[in-house]
């Protein structure tokens, strides 16, 4: 069975132990001289040995057979802890048992002697994430232990603890460990397993744990994966990946609407030492493949799309509605372009984040499209349910709507006249959409986007504002058009062509005219109402 490195490495002696030189030998002290605290707090950052200390102290104190201090590793009270049989040794992650009852349950059997050793070992990892009311049941144990009681609690944030606990333990803070020291453990670790390792790969690897050993053998043991030599160009790869992690985890923050995860994130960013610019390249990258995958699925032909992470794209592409990701594409953009002279390129990114996450107040059209998308992704989403959309009751959805003057709008071409008996072209148009809405989807998603701009001689025209100019590339292609002017010929059309143009910026008498039935529509969609047009 395969076994993680971290797992396989783990220290089963405190003299196997990488670094904290001064934390093993006052253990290893206390344990030969048989002066053993009753409660013990282990400090540090992920990844420093912690919960291996905690776990060789609660063999070492409990070995029949203690090598100066450290566990033999092989009389029955050893085994026995070591194969989690033992009932001498509890061990609990409070970040998943947080509750009071959690913690009272665990704290109950404290009454109970140690059946096998002479003492019984509560190890908590992550005690920070207790409960108030937890902590407090923990302190009254802490208070008055049992002689044969021994707590270690270990913890990222030991500021997080009330100062009642802190008083009553032992506390020892586990250092990170320096690039050397790692370095040296994984040239350790690959020549036992028989792998080849380039001194400048590992070196690489160590950089970018941070001081974290746990991270550093996760890193190698991916880039084991193969049974390859492992190169500097292999680690990078995986780093990569990494990399590529992060930045779906960010654009999740971003989709969910999580402000404040995603300056969480940026902190580590900073405290990474990462560049923003670079940063906001890369993102801009994955915002981009987002809109690709979100248009055109899982395709292999486009870069980046293929493979293991198609699905990824797609998948993280639905939490964001069209109009939103556009709006966030737009941002990174303009925010990489503003990094160049801002004094604080953290500041740009975090304004960013903030602009993606926070609830499009209802003032400019793009965001007010934005909310409709997001209306109608909900409405489907309920449709699928096979619930029916509520009819719009009260003031519970009120849309303002912008000025005349800043409204976008497309130039239609002059109409011509078709001949006596012809379905009328906005007809023909419209019900093509709602062909393609249902046989294909990928030609119907970025036609939506664009507004029907008129009909002159056969020719059938889609507008589009300057920001969708991406989908004019789209449709303009061959393939995408001929399935456009397909459609139109099954819902009515002659002999029809399909064109889709940009809006042209400069203002025009018929734009007014445009807005105007923009504004019908709402009223039309939402009622007299909820429309409020600010002049
Ligand atoms: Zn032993």
């Amino acid at each position: 069975m395969y076994q993680a490195l971290y797992r396989v490495w783990r220290p089963k002696k405190f003299s196997d132990m990488v670094g904290q030189e001064h934390i093993v030998r006052t253990l290893l002290n206390q344990v030969s001289t048989g002066r053993i605290a009753h409660a013990y707090l282990f400090c540090g950052s992920r990844g420093t040995g912690k919960t291996s200390a905690a776990k060789i102290m609660s063999r070492a104190i409990n070995c029949e057979n203690p090598q100066n201090g450290d566990p033999c590793g092989e009389c029955g009270s050893c085994r026995m802890i070591e194969s989690d049989t033992s009932f001498d040794v509890y061990e609990m992650d409070a970040a998943s048992n947080s509750r009071v009852e959690e913690i009272r349950e665990l704290l109950e059997k404290v009454d109970y002697p140690p059946q096998f050793g002479k003492y019984k070992v509560y190890i908590i990892d992550e005690v920070h994430m207790l409960s108030n009311s937890a902590f407090n049941a923990l302190l009254k144990t802490l208070e008055e232990p049992p002689e044969y009681m021994v707590f270690i609690l270990a913890t990222t944030e030991p500021q997080k603890l009330p100062s009642t606990i802190l008083s009553r333990c032992q506390r020892y803070d586990f250092g990170r460990f320096t690039e050397s020291q790692i370095a040296g453990h994984l040239k350790k670790v690959a020549r036992e397993s028989g792998v080849d390792a380039e001194e400048d790969a590992l070196a690489l690897i160590a950089r970018a744990a941070e001081g974290g050993m746990r991270d550093a053998l996760s890193i190698l043991d991916m880039c084991m994966g193969g049974g390859e030599k492992v190169t500097e160009e292999n680690v990078r790869s995986v780093l990569g990946a990494a990399d590529r992690a992060f930045l779906f985890q960010f654009c999740d923050a971003l989709a969910e609407k999580e402000g404040g995860e995603a300056l969480r994130l940026i902190d580590k960013i900073m405290m990474d030492g990462r560049d923003v610019q670079v940063f906001l390249k890369d993102l801009s990258a994955h915002l981009r493949l987002l809109m690709a995958a979100r248009l055109c699925g899982a395709d292999e032909k486009i870069p980046g799309l293929g493979g293991a992470y198609g699905k990824r794209y797609v998948a993280q592409a639905d939490k964001f509605s069209h109009e939103r990701l556009l709006r966030a594409l737009d941002l990174c953009t303009r925010a990489e372009a503003d990094t160049r002279w801002a004094a604080s390129a953290r500041s740009v990114l975090e304004v960013f984040a903030l602009r993606v996450c926070e609830q499009p107040e209802e003032r400019d059209y793009e965001a007010l499209l934005e909310r409709i998308s997001e209306l109608e992704m909900k409405i489907s989403e309920l449709e699928k349910r096979g619930v029916a959309a509520p009819a719009l009751q009260g003031n519970d959805f009120e849309v303002k709507v912008p000025k005349r003057s800043e409204r976008p709008a497309a130039q239609p071409i002059v109409e011509t006249a078709v001949p006596d008996g012809a379905k009328p072209p906005k007809d023909v148009w419209n019900e093509a959409l709602k062909y393609l809405k249902r046989n294909a989807p990928m030609v119907f998603a970025p036609l939506n986007q664009g507004k029907y701009g008129g009909y002159r001689d056969g020719v059938y025209q889609a507008v589009f504002g300057k920001e969708s100019e991406l989908f004019v590339t789209m449709l303009a292609t061959e393939d995408r058009r001929r399935q456009v002017e397909d459609a139109l010929n099954r819902c009515g059309g002659v002999n029809a062509r399909f064109e889709p143009v940009l809006a042209q910026p400069a203002p025009d008498p018929q734009k007014q005219q445009t807005a105007e039935s923009h504004v019908d529509a709402l009223v039309e969609m939402f009622g007299r109402d909820k429309i409020q047009v600010d002049e």
